[in-house]
Formats: C-alpha cells, sequence, structure tokens
C-alpha cells in the first residue's frame, strides 16, 4: 500500500466543493458526447465509474452523496480496505466496486470477498477466468452471477495487461462457455497515453470496437449486450462518441494524483 501523506488528504478534504463541481462538469460533458455519438451505434447511456485510487474514504462519500455509485480502484488492497472502511460502509450502502487493475492469483479472494464488488473489469487470461468463477462460489449471494470483462491489450505495449486483441474472441467462448459463474458483460482497454485526438479517432479505441465486433459475429452475441469500457479524464467524450459504454474517470473528478513514485 502506498503512505499518502496527511498533508495531501487534508487538502483534499477541503475541496469537497471541487468534487461536486468535478463531477458534474463530467457528467454534462458525457451527456453532450452521447448526444454526438454516431445513431448507428447503440444508444447506451453511458455508465461513469468514478476512479477513486489514492483517494481517501471521505471523498468517496462525498461524490456518494453527489449521487455517483460506481466507483473504480486499481489494486485489491486499496479496494479491499475502501470496500470495507466503516465509513463507505455505513453511508454508502448503494455502492459499486469496479476493479480497473492487474489481479494477481493471490489476491482473488481479497477481492471478491470485498463488500459492494460490482465488476472486475481485468480478465486478461482464461486462467484467471477459470479462477474467479471457482472462487466466486464462495462469495456470491443468492446465486448471482460475477460481472466481468476482458481486458484487450489494444496498444501492444508490454508493460499494459491484456489479452491480444486476436485472442479476444476465444477468451470470450471460454467464459461463456465454461464459467457458469461468470456473467461476460463486455471489453475494455486502456490504450497508449496522451494519444493526439487532433490525428483522428484513437486507434487503440477503434481496435477495441473491432475486437467487439468478431466477438459479436463469432459467437453471435446482440451488440447491445457487450459493453466497451474505454476512456479516461484526458479523453471520455471521444471514446464515448466513438460508443464507450463506461468511461473510467479519477483526476476530472477527485484532482490531479500525486506523480507514480513519488
Ligand atoms: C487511473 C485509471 C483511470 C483514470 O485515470 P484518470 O486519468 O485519472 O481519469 C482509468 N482507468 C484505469 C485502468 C486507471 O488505472
Amino acid at each position: 500500500m502506498r503512505i499518502i501523506k496527511s498533508s495531501v488528504m487534508t487538502s483534499e478534504v477541503d475541496a469537497k466543493v471541487d468534487i461536486m463541481y468535478g463531477l458534474k462538469t463530467v457528467l454534462s460533458q458525457i451527456e453532450i458526447a452521447v448526444a454526438r455519438r454516431s445513431k448507428d451505434l447503440p444508444q447506451i447511456a453511458p455508465r461513469l465509474v468514478a476512479v477513486s485510487k489514492i483517494k481517501p474514504v471521505e471523498l468517496i462519500v462525498e461524490a456518494y452523496n453527489a449521487g455517483q455509485r460506481h466507483f473504480g480502484e486499481n489494486y485489491v488492497n486499496e479496494l479491499s480496505d475502501k470496500a470495507s472502511d466503516p465509513l463507505i460502509l455505513e453511508k454508502c450502502k448503494d455502492i459499486k466496486w469496479h476493479f480497473i487493475g492487474h489481479l494477481q492469483t493471490n489476491k482473488i479472494n481479497k477481492l471478491l470477498g470485498s463488500p459492494g464488488l460490482f465488476m472486475v473489469e481485468t480478465v486478461d487470461s482464461e486462467k484467471l477466468a477459470d479462477n474467479l468463477n471457482k472462487q466466486w462460489l464462495k462469495y456470491r449471494k443468492e446465486k448471482e452471477r460475477l460481472r466481468v470483462m476482458v481486458q484487450v491489450n489494444t496498444s501492444g505495449e508490454q508493460a499494459k495487461s491484456g489479452l491480444e486483441p486476436l485472442e479476444t474472441t476465444k477468451a470470450v467462448e471460454h467464459i461463456l462457455e465454461n464459467c457458469p459463474n461468470l456473467d461476460f458483460q463486455g471489453l475494455m482497454t486502456i490504450g497508449q497515453y496522451d494519444y493526439d485526438i487532433t490525428k483522428g479517432p484513437n486507434p487503440d479505441y477503434l481496435c477495441l470496437i473491432k475486437c467487439r465486433q468478431e466477438v459479436c459475429e463469432k459467437l453471435n452475441l446482440d451488440i447491445k449486450d457487450v459493453e466497451l469500457s474505454m476512456g479516461m479524464s484526458s479523453d471520455f467524450a471521444h471514446a464515448i462518441e466513438l460508443g464507450a459504454t463506461t468511461v473510467r474517470v479519477g483526476s476530472t473528478i477527485f484532482g490531479a494524483r500525486p506523480p507514480k513514485n513519488s
């Protein structure tokens, strides 16, 4: 776990009003982007996942009180700690957690035991799908299946997790056929950082769209039933115009994070 300096926490907690402002701004930009979205795309209202990594629970409560329900974390320990925090349990009864980081086998139980876990967006191997499928039996309530997305490494960068685009359909087929406790929801990508959209549509997002096309054609699924999770603070409106159904936005809502390794 990273250590959060208390001075940082205090100044962030002081910035309450900005969270509401940030959230409102993002929601209105989402609405504008939806209106600009091509009419031949499935007209699914995009879901905003507020990425709260490094940010204290007080700010999550603040965003929750402003109406936000879906939150994302990319470290299992951090998601687990926040999801089990007494303040969150008391004040955010309907919170929905998305796991959006790389999931190691030895952390699966910790993740699945987290209260309010809604979706694992980062299934990046058939083996991980099998493990989740098996372990979920211990944690599920009322036979509810665990929602999952398959993460695709659209940019081909070594450092990024995710399946090769060409492996996507096979992995989805594996989940549909062999993982009855998982509920396949869609595809997710991070993509390269700092892509300049004045150069045209983000090739990572076009790649994810193509993967969905193939998945739907080969596995006979309706495009409306297969989500695309793509787009972050710098480009969520662009991603929505291309057809994102889930956007994961952190710093625009919660303020900038200190640089990694600081
Ligand atoms: C941090 C993170 C985000 C949000 O990034 P911002 O630029 O702060 O909006 C989205 N997706 C993933 C997987 C992340 O780790």
